[in-house]
């Protein structure tokens, strides 16, 4: 396995500092979250060390989807959630502070009190499908 030498995540994973462990298979560890956004919360870390999802090979990538399926029902079942989200953070822009790549699961309720300050943005005429244009180009 791939792993760097101060990553905490990769300590959790070798089993070397303690963790609230929920899944252990040879592709990922998932555990409780200690600073949970709602109880609950809990992450998905595949084993090899790699910073963000796009250096995830694909069969790790499948894996961590996996792990997530299994777990949200569990979760939102055990914290009588009333939904959750998955999120991954990829670059400190996007709010990642462990550098190793992770999913969030997140149980949610109605009047769990965190809200996203979700940006509903705009497209000038024709920009849209301009930057489809480069997009698809880019696959
Ligand atoms: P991110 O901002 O996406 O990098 O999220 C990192 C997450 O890791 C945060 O939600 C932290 O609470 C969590 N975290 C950091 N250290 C530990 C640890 N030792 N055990 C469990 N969760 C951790
Ligand atoms: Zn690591």
């Amino acid at each position: 396995m791939g792993k760097s030498q101060d990553c905490i995540f990769c300590k959790i994973a070798a089993g070397q500092i303690p963790a609230a462990l929920l899944i252990e298979t040879d592709d990922l560890v998932s555990f409780m979250d200690i600073m949970p956004v709602n109880h609950g919360h809990c992450l998905v870390v595949p084993r090899r060390h790699a910073a963000t999802l796009t250096d995830l090979t694909e069969e790790e990538a499948r894996a961590c989807m996996g792990a997530i399926w299994q777990l949200a029902p569990a979760v939102v079942k055990a914290t009588d959630g009333e939904g959750f989200n998955v999120l991954q953070n990829n670059g400190s822009c996007a709010g990642q502070a462990v550098d190793h790549v992770h999913f969030h699961i997140i149980p949610r309720r109605a009047d769990d009190g965190w809200r996203f300050g979700w940006r509903k943005g705009s497209y000038a005429e024709g920009e849209m499908q301009k930057l489809q244009a480069r997009i698809k180009g880019l696959l």
